[in-house]
Formats: C-alpha cells, structure tokens, sequence
C-alpha cells in the first residue's frame, strides 16, 4: 500500500500510463521480457517502477533497477518517485559513479547504466534484482545495447535456476526494430507495448531561411517575440554548449530583468539579482522603448510534428484560447529587443550536464508569480528531463557531439544538424500540459535532409573500455555477442589491439598462417593483468597505470593524475566570449591568474618534465590542501563540480586499489605532499606504460619537409603533424618525446594532457 499525497494522486491520475497498468502489469507477469514504448512524458521512468512495487515484484527476494544513460535523469528520477510515492531515499534510493544514496532497505534503485554493468561482472545473474527495468534505450548509450545484449543471455539463466528474472526494456521512440527483430538477441520476440502519450497538438513553425551560423542570436530574436506577443506558457530553447547557454541567458536577464523576492534564492542569486538590479538601472536611464516587431505574414512555413501523423495534427491558430496574435513570428532583425523592459519579467534559467544539481533542480520548481519561465538547454532536456509547463519550443536544430577517429581514437568536437527524430522529440516537449508551438531555426528543406535516426553510440566511438568489461566476463569472442547492433569490425581490432598491447588479453601464438593469427587476436583470454584492469571503473590505458603504481609509493599520485583525467575539463573556460567589454577585461584577468597558476601547480626540476599531468596533480593537491572550497575554486579557476568528483573518483579508486592490495593500506589523504623527484620520474614511466601508444616524437629541424611542421610532433598512426595545445605548460618547451591524454581536431590536430618521457 502506498500512501501518497492528493496533488500527486491527481497529477498520477492525468497520466495516459495509469489507464494502461492492468495491460502492462498483466505482459510483465506473462512474459519474461516486455518493451514499453511511449512519449516523453508519458510517465515510464515515474510510474512503472511504482507499479511493479505495488504489484508486489520487490516483496520477496529482490529489488526493482532502472538504469538511466544520464546521471541527471538517475538522480532526479530517484527523487521524484521517492516523493510520489511518499517514501524516503533509504527505500527509493539512485547509484550514480561517484555517488549514491542505497540502504540495505532499498526497494526501487535507479542507477546509470555503467552502474548496472559493473555489478554484472561482480553478480552475472544479477540475483539481487527481481526486475530490471532498462530506460531510455531508444537513446542507443553503448552500455545500454550492451546491458541488454547481457540480459537476452542472464534472462534465460535465472529462469533455469527457478530465479525468474523480469526485463523491462522502456523507449521513448517506437523505433525497437533492433531489439525486437533480432532473433540473435531474443529468440522470442518480445512483446511491445504502447502507451498512448496524452500528447497536445504542437504546431511546428520553420524558418524560411536557415541562418548561415549565427543561430544563437537567432534563439534571442525568437524567444523576445514570444515573449512579447505569445500568451503566457514556458519558453525552453535548445542550444549546443554551455557556453552558448550562458551568453544567450545573460542577454535574456538584460533585455527582461526581474527583481527576485529578497527571501528566494541563494548566495548566487543574490549574487545575480544585484548584478541585474545594477544592469536594470543603468538600462532605465536610456530611453524606454518597445514597439512592437512588425509581422510579416507570408514570411514562414508551418507544418505538423510529424506530417501524415493523425495524432499530432496540425492545430490551427484559433485553438489557442484567448490568442489574437499571429503565432508565425517570423525571422526579423529588429533591434529592439536588445532594449532592456523590465514591465515583462522573464525567469531565465540554464541547464545543461555540468550545471551543479542544486541549479538543475530549479527548472522543476514553478517560477516566481508574474514572471514567464525560460530554460535555456543543452541536448539534456530533449528525453531525459521533463520540464513542467513547457510551451513553446525553439529549437536551433544543432546539437554538439564528441566525435571520434576509430582507429586513432582522435576526437573531435562539432556542432552537426540533429536527426529528424531528435527534431520532433524537442518539439513534443511543447505539447506536455496544453497544445504548444515548436519553432525551428531552419528550413522545412533543411529538415528533410536531416538523416532519420542518429546512429547507435557503439558505432562511433573506440571500445577497448567496452572489450575489456566483457573479456572479464569471459566472453571471449567479442564478435559472437549478441549486440543490438555491432560495433564496426575496425573498431572491435584496434580495441583487442590496444588490451594485448597494455598486456591486458593474452598475446596469441604468432604462429600459423597469417588469417588464423588475426583471427586468433580477436578472442584472445583475459590476462590476470587485465582482471585487476577491468576491476578499476576507469579507461584501460588508465587502469594500467593504477596496476603499475604498487611501487615507490606511487599509487596516491597515480590515483589522482588517473582521477583527474577521467572527470576532465578540470579548469574553467575563460576563452568564451563576454556580453560587455567589462566582460571582456575580467575574463582576461582571471586567465591570466589561472596561467600563474597552473605555472606553480607544474612545480620544479624533474616534477615539471610531467607536464600537465604535474599540473592536475598539483591543483587537485593544492585544492584539498585549502579544504575544496568553492571559493578556492572560483579564485583560482578550478571548477568546484570537476573537484568535488575528482575527490569521490579518488575514493572510489583508492577502495578498489585497497580490495586488489589488500597490504596495501591506502587512503585519501587531503594533505598529500607533491611527489620526490625521483617518483616524478617514475610517474613519467608509469605514465608512458599506459600511454604508449600515444607518443609522439617532436619532428627535428634537419627533417623540416614542409613548414606544416614546424613545431610538430609525429604519431606513430597519424600521417599529419600534431602539436601540443597552447594550453599546455609544455607549448613553449617542446620537449623530444611525449605522451598525451588525448588528441583533439580543431584547427590543427592538437595534443592535450601532456607530459615529457623518455622511451626505452
Ligand atoms: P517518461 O519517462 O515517459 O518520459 P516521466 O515518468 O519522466 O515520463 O514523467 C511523467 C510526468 O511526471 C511528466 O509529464 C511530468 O509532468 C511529471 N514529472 C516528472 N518529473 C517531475 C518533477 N521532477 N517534478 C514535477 N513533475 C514531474
Ligand atoms: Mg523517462
């Protein structure tokens, strides 16, 4: 029996989902494996799980997990169906890498699905689950296709063992043909189920022109017309980056301030409502004027979500009640906007995946009474998160994605088109409480030669992290698994090529004709190296590193140069660009600082030739020594979030080193002295055993072919030059040999996360 409080009753009951639990309750307990496909919104994540419990699944024997993609959506998923169901953290609890909240009294555990793939190799039945619900898997997150290529083989297991063992595989897409039409997957299909979204019409306006790159100023125009003229209803835009988030937002608070309530808020929005005070002020004093943008009425095209789809027709001006307004608001360049009107209060809030949760969590809350809410998104808040009361969707149809060379493991950021069916997910996030408008930066032509789906993540990224997690798990031919869709064949060999080299997988006999050795090196056995590898929940490369560190008393400084590199992006950006010349001049400020620092953070002699590995080390030990402070970070340019996880990630690390060495007596100590120059030099070597194949050698003057590589470094697989990213505190020194963290393309290929060794 579950108690819950009447508002929530009421909102549960609007639910499409709530009429459909008998249908669905009623698949689970006949079938062993069931797919739930529905909407966004639909209440998948929230209501499922408080089905099954009220079914009775978690009574006897064993606990209800859903695991996430993103640890936003474990977290705050965790939290709302805790309150919904009136129970405490203790019984409704979240796991995520760094952190969680489980009891021995936990019934309903949500957990990211890297979680749930590191209990597999610790439980491969997974016995302590009597259901596992896996959510978000129309996202296509590797180790989503990988849990559930796992669970189509533990399913059948536990049911031998008389363990039944319940697989809810949820979407928000009806696109499971992958899944459910993969006889190597389940030999049975499974049912699937469809909820009936209680989705409102959303009427989806498209540019005429698609602006050539300025898409962000493109969202102001956008969101201060809807401002303007458009009944009230949220306001959520999506953009690509943070940093896109934060200018866009900052010219929104300008052009519509708002005074807060003195008794809301905290420390920062004090912080801010004084920086928007001041910015309001200064504003009256100019002249006051907002007339109105002039409409052009043939200037756009408007076209249904999805066209041909009965359920989401177009729905005409006049459904919106009490709307005399045009809704096609057109492209225009006015200039209006700019100008500050505080007699419309707008409540500006950013969200995106480094966002501190506590600010994350705003964008639930209602707004202040008076003000209209604007929540400026990363890709975050297309499936993961509901944002309540959501009207109005502009969507600049871009999205910022890591993406990687698959032999090289080089890596790229870039700002690409969305798929059509990303498009139409952000739209429907308009029509969640009433019917809505979704407006597109970018043309109905443009639209059409989106590609449909985005491509699975296993297809686009190196997998010797993946390969490693299942030869622990004895799957030795990696090629006979059953994924939902393999990872390329390329792929699959350089990743066996990596482990053997890392001496992480038996090398194969180098005997035999040349087509049974490569085959031979695509099942190789996991080495007893590679077991305690695979035991650290960090990249191979990196784990090698933690298996080397027993010596010299390395392993504390390891941990942290390891810990470091896994949560990257230690040091604030300062390279954006600033909303006002002031802007501009404290920018400058704080880089230079930052700079100052990172030269001291390096240290001396041979503590410098580490690089900016040494420079990691040196903050993350200068950041605990001052207690981690928010302020130490603010003042010295460290991110507080990085920090605070590079001190759990450091926790974590040292309890597994300590579960391998069981002598080896290891703790996190806050005041950690900087390493001997004499283990700096080992640390230099233990770096290179794990990053040997990322060395690079500097290209001599006599070698000079071509001025392109002046100043560049060599790869053994690359065949243009690299360089050491001007951000390093190597760029000037240009040391013969190095290794690197990573390579990045922008310009040029650039090295990141470097340090100095000397190879054998
Ligand atoms: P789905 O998983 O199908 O996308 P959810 O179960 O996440 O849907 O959400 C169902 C409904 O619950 C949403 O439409 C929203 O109204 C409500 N909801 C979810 N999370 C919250 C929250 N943190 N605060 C308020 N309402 C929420
Ligand atoms: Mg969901």
């Amino acid at each position: 029996p579950v108690d819950r409080s009447p508002e929530i009753q009421e909102a549960r009951l609007k639910l499409p989902i709530l009429a459909e639990e008998q249908v669905i309750m009623e698949a689970i307990n006949e079938n062993p494996i069931v797919v739930i496909c529905g909407e966004t919104g639909s209440g998948k994540t929230t209501q499922v799980p408080q089905f099954l419990y009220e079914a009775g699944y978690t009574s006897s024997n064993g606990i209800i997990g859903i695991t996430e993609p993103r640890r936003v959506a474990a977290v705050s998923m965790s939290q709302r169906v805790a309150k919904e169901m009136n129970l405490s953290h203790r019984v409704v609890s979240y796991q995520i890498r760094y952190e969680g909240n489980v009891t021995d009294e936990t019934q309903i555990k949500f957990m990211t699905d890297g979680v749930l793939l590191k209990e597999v190799q610790k439980d491969f039945l997974l016995l302590k689950y009597k259901v596992v619900i896996i959510d978000e898997a129309h996202e296509r997150s590797m180790y989503t296709d990988i849990l559930i290529g796992l669970l189509s083989r533990i399913v059948p297991l536990r049911e031998k063992k008389g363990l039944p063992l319940k697989l809810i595989i949820m979407s928000a897409t009806l696109r499971v043909e992958d899944f459910t039409e993969n006889t190597r997957l389940f030999a049975v299909t499974p049912p699937v189920l469809q909820v009936d979204a209680r989705q409102f019409p959303v009427t989806v306006h498209f540019n005429k022109k698609t602006p050539l790159d300025d898409y962000s100023g493109e969202c102001f125009r956008k969101v201060c017309k809807i401002h303007r003229m458009l009944p009230s209803g949220g306001i959520l835009v999506f953009l690509t980056g943070q940093a896109e988030v934060h200018s866009l937002c900052r010219r929104l608070r300008k052009a519509f301030p708002f005074q807060k309530n003195s008794t809301a808020g905290d420390d920062d929005d004090r912080k801010e409502s004084v920086e928007e005070m001041r910015k309001f002020k200064k504003s009256r004093r100019r002249k006051k004027a907002a007339t109105l943008p002039q409409i052009n009425l043939d200037n756009y095209a408007v076209v249904p979500v999805d066209e041909g789809d009965e359920d989401r027709d177009a729905e005409t001006d006049d459904d919106i009640a009490g709307s005399d307004v045009d809704l096609d608001l057109g492209d225009g360049d006015s200039e209006e906007e700019e100008k500050s009107d505080s007699s419309l209060p707008l409540y500006v809030l950013p969200l995106y995946s480094l966002l501190a949760p506590e600010k994350q969590a705003k964008v639930f809350r209602p707004p202040p009474p008076g003000t209209r809410l604007c929540v400026v998104a990363t890709n975050v808040a297309e499936t993961s998160l509901t944002i309540p009361g959501i009207k109005y969707v502009v969507d600049c149809g871009k999205v910022k994605k890591r993406f990687y060379d698959k032999i090289t493991g080089v890596s790229s950021f870039r700002v690409t088109w969305i798929s059509q069916a990303s498009a139409n997910q952000r739209a429907g996030r308009a029509g969640r409480t009433e019917p809505g408008h979704c407006y597109r930066l970018y043309s109905s032509a443009v639209f059409m030669d989106f590609e449909k789906f985005s491509a699975p993540e296993i297809t686009k990224r190196p997998v010797e992290d993946l390969i490693l997690q299942m030869k622990a798990l004895n799957i030795e031919k990696v090629i006979n698994f059953p994924f939902p869709t393999p990872p390329p064949a390329e792929a699959l060999a350089a990743a066996e090529e990596l482990l053997i080299a890392l001496g992480a997988l038996k090398e194969p006999p180098m005997t035999g004709r040349l087509k049974e050795q490569q085959a031979a090196k695509l099942s190789c056995p996991i080495s007893p190296l590679g077991r305690v590898m695979a035991t650290f929940p960090v990249a191979p490369r990196y784990a090698k590193m933690l298996a080397l560190s027993r010596q010299h008393d390395c392993l504390p400084y390891t941990i942290t140069i390891v810990s470091a590199m896994t949560v990257r992006e230690l040091f604030e950006e300062f390279d954006r660009p600033a909303a006002s010349e002031e802007e501009t001049v404290k920018l400058k400020g704080k880089k230079g600082r930052l700079v100052q620092m990172q030269k001291i953070w390096a240290g001396q002699g041979s503590l410098q030739k580490l690089g900016d590995l040494m420079v990691m080390l040196g903050a993350v030990g200068a950041c605990e020594y001052s207690g981690c402070t928010p302020k130490f970070c603010e003042e010295n340019g460290l991110r507080y979030k990085a920090m605070l996880e590079i001190r759990r990630l450091r926790g974590q690390l040292t309890t597994a080193v300590n579960s391998v060495c069981t002598d080896a007596g290891l703790y996190v100590d806050p005041k950690m002295k900087p390493p001997t120059e004499a283990q700096a030099t080992y640390l230099r070597q233990i770096v290179l055993a794990g990053l040997g194949d990322h060395l690079a050698r500097r290209v001599q003057a006599e070698e000079l072919l071509d001025d392109k590589w002046k100043n560049a470094y060599k790869t053994a697989l690359l065949d243009d030059p690299v360089f050491i990213h001007p951000s390093s505190v190597l760029f000037k020194q240009l040391p013969e040999f190095v290794v690197y963290q990573e390579i990045v393309e922008t310009t040029k290929l650039y090295m990141k996360g470097v340090s100095a060794v000397e190879p054998e």
